[in-house]
């Protein structure tokens, strides 16, 4: 909602809200927050609690609902990717958890996909780990993953998102080669929900450790994560992680976050994705109607089990297209009042209108600010 109280509140501050058709966007303030949450987050906010009871006790929902032995609240993703590291570098032994970022004579090195770098890579190094890749980034041999394990190799990280390539090895076969090395598997799957099958799908196929955002999909609090896996991995990790003043006290979770994340994960487990998924696409549909006559521009519904894992409608400006450029209207909509965030990261040729953030009102102003810009620049 761009307007009402949300509104008043940051203009009181002299900032703009914005409508978010991007999806969920760290940077434009990620998910709307589910209302379950806020509420049980602000009981929880006035009441006192041991820590570690309340970490112990949110990880055994978590462990519910991933299927996984053991489940751990973090802070976001980015932070649970340094818990990993940190697990399965320094375990729970103190002597080497005080050392770190200094891994040396620890098992420090994480092999990585060249094609799976990623920007959020750096969590991992943060701990003192080497990254070690492995094929040419269009494509990996398994005999090069068994090639790079060494006495030395503390985890294999893989990771689940959209527009990743799909030429690294199958995930179901680097799980059997780490095994048999007795090497960790660690997911980074924090954007790849829903499919809500999703949740136990890395469990079941071996992974030993999954990440996912708390704030995005599941709309729990912006700040939290879910970290599942193995018992003894995820014990490691707390140890890592705050309140233990290790090297993950600086990535705290609140109480009230973890209660919110809790009641969020539990809202979003149980929730009618099909229906979900239609109304996703209804209101895509909205956009390709209004969008459709012109000529040059293609507006489709796209939806698949890969890159779009929830319907969003895409705009292509072919050759034909004779209005202004697909970043000339990216911008124009970004810099108008209210602003409006455009999908802009995959194609170059094409702009998205995801409506997960999108309330109906806020639908349609997408819809009129994309129709007044497109034809008249
Ligand atoms: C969003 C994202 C992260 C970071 O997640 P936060 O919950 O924002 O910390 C990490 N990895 C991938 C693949 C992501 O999409």
């Amino acid at each position: 909602m761009v307007f009402g109280e949300g509104a008043d509140i940051y203009r009181s501050l002299g900032v703009n809200s914005a409508i978010v058709a991007s999806g969920s966007t760290t940077l434009y303030g990620g998910s709307k927050l589910r209302p379950e949450v806020l509420d049980a987050m602000e009981k929880a906010s006035a009441t006192m609690v041991n820590m570690d009871d309340l970490n112990v006790a949110a990880g055994k929902v978590i462990a519910e609902v991933t299927g996984a032995e053991a489940g751990l609240v973090t802070s976001g993703s980015a932070g649970g990717l340094v818990l990993q590291a940190a697990a399965v570098m320094a375990g729970n032994d103190p002597a080497r958890m005080v050392r770190l970022p200094n891994a040396d004579g620890m098992k420090n090195e994480i092999i990585m996909h060249r094609s799976q770098r990623f920007p959020y890579d750096q969590c991992y190094t943060a701990t003192g780990a080497t990254i070690v890749d492995i094929g040419d980034g269009r494509r990996c041999h398994p005999w090069e993953l068994e090639a790079a394990i060494n006495e030395n190799t503390a985890a294999i990280a893989y990771l689940f998102s959209g527009f990743v390539s799909r030429r690294a090895i199958p995930f179901e076969q680097v799980v059997e080669i780490a095994h048999a090395n007795d090497v960790p598997v660690i997911v980074d799957a924090a954007s790849y929900l829903p499919p809500r099958a999703n949740l136990t799908r890395f469990i079941e196929a071996g992974a030993d450790m999954v990440q996912f955002s708390g704030g995005k999909a599941i709309r729990g609090p912006q700040g939290t994560g879910v970290l599942a896996g193995r018992a003894d991995l995820i014990e490691a990790a707390y140890a890592n992680a705050s309140p233990h003043q290790f090297i993950g006290r600086g990535m705290k979770v609140a109480k009230e976050e973890i209660i919110g994340l809790v009641e969020a994960i539990r809202i979003f487990a149980d929730e009618d994705e099909e229906a979900e998924n239609r109304r996703y696409a209804e209101m895509c549909g909205q956009v390709v109607d209004a969008l459709i006559e012109m000529p040059g521009l293609e507006v489709t519904v796209e939806h698949d089990e890969w890159d779009y894992l929830t319907p969003i409608a895409i705009l292509r400006f072919t050759r034909d297209w004779r209005g202004p450029s697909r970043d000339q209207v990216r911008d124009t909509l970004a810099s108008g009042d209210p602003p409006i965030y455009l999908h802009d990261i995959h194609n170059p040729d094409e702009l998205g209108v995801d409506p997960f953030n999108l309330d109906e009102q806020e639908l349609q102003i997408v819809i009129d600010r994309l129709r007044e810009t497109l034809l008249n620049g």
